[in-house]
């Protein structure tokens, strides 16, 4: 689609200097993790446990939306237990014989992080399910009437699987997992210290009140929060001294015209072809992927999250509906042309 969202999905593969920035701002301990603060409560009992009884840890199922700190959290968990990390993705796992391979490599106390678990498809999702079960890995050596099963030991690994939905994991999967927890939206509290912690590594003078008015229009997601800060400070580099105050601050949100809400012309676009094609009835969410030019997945994971969490959007029955907030913020915007 035409429009630029700045919360886009997740970083390009060509964007390497999003992703080195990503990676220097991410925590690396439990006290750098700001919030979530039940999951990091579980999860010190968790590793406390897992020491004491000189074991690797119980598989792990994060969930939740994209930017709350899945990844970040399993290199947290790594780190705090001195354990190696390998990092992959649902769909990069093709065949049951790449899992092996991946599986074959680990070491004893690994963590194996796989983002988008639900991707997986069905033949290496239950290869990898006995595998989490008993540290077992049954392959087919040969073909035909030649072919045998062998049965390898596996090292004892854990897995951590993020996904945004854990409705799309088959029930047997999701069953090997010990420890399933559900990432929240953040505070704005919680993601000034984000900003505030982010613009240190990044060598920027942002002032405590800029911080606080970024974190309101983050999307309560410190993915976005840090993105935002990247783009602030540009501007303050470019326009004035480097100092982030609000004004630089206010100015470079109307630039990017991201409102007070947080929303993106995007997110106001798709509110609005819904509200003037079919006001307050519910729809599909195919007939929205229709009306946006998105795929459906972009607007289950990426729109619709935060657009629930701040009750524009409600999930009925028979489709999504828009709010009456939303009908009022969407035609308060309207009426208001964007500052340039
Ligand atoms: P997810 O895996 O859920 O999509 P990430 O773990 O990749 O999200 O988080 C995106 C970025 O947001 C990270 O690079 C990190 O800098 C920042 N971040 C996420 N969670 C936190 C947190 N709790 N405290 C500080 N920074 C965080």
């Amino acid at each position: 689609m035409a429009i630029e969202r700045i919360i886009d999905t997740a970083i390009s593969a060509d964007d390497n200097d999003e992703q080195i920035i990503e990676v220097s701002l991410r925590p690396h301990s439990f006290s750098e993790y700001v919030g979530q603060e039940r999951l990091k409560k579980n999860l010190k009992l968790a590793i406390d446990a897992a020491k004491k009884r000189g074991e690797p840890l119980d598989h792990i199922l994060l969930y939740g939306p994209p930017g709350l700190g899945k990844t970040t959290m399993a290199s947290v968990l790594a780190h705090e237990m001195g354990a190696g990390l390998r990092v992959t993705a649902g769909p990069a796992i093709e065949r049951a014989g790449d899992l092996a391979s991946i599986l074959t490599n680990l070491a004893d106390g690994d963590i194996l992080f796989i983002d988008e678990i639900h991707r997986l498809s069905r033949t290496v999702e239950e290869v990898l399910y006995s595998a989490m079960e008993d540290y077992k890995l049954d392959i087919v050596i040969g073909k035909g009437p030649a072919a045998r099963s062998i049965r390898l030991d596996l090292p004892k690994f854990t897995v951590i699987g993020a996904t945004t939905r854990t409705g799309s994991l088959a029930a047997p999967l999701r069953d090997r997992f010990g420890h399933l927890y559900r990432l929240e939206f953040y505070t704005p509290d919680e993601i000034a210290q984000i900003i505030t912690r982010a613009a240190g590594i990044l060598g920027s003078d942002i002032k405590s009140e800029a911080a606080r008015l970024l974190s309101t229009r983050a999307r309560l997601t410190p993915r976005i929060a840090n993105r935002l800060l990247k783009r602030v400070r540009d501007y303050a580099d470019v326009n004035g001294d480097g100092i982030i105050d609000t004004v630089t601050t206010e100015r470079a949100l109307s630039m990017m015209e991201i409102d007070e809400l947080g929303l993106d012309p995007a997110d106001r676009l798709m509110l609005k072809s819904i509200i003037d094609n079919y006001g307050d009835s519910p729809v599909g969410l195919n007939t929205i992927a229709a009306l946006t030019g998105d795929e459906t997945s972009t607007i289950e994971d990426f729109y619709e999250p935060y657009l629930m969490q701040i009750g524009f959007i409600e999930r009925t029955p028979r489709g999504r509906k828009v709010t009456a907030k939303a009908h009022k913020h969407v035609s308060s915007s309207n009426a208001k042309k964007p500052e340039k």
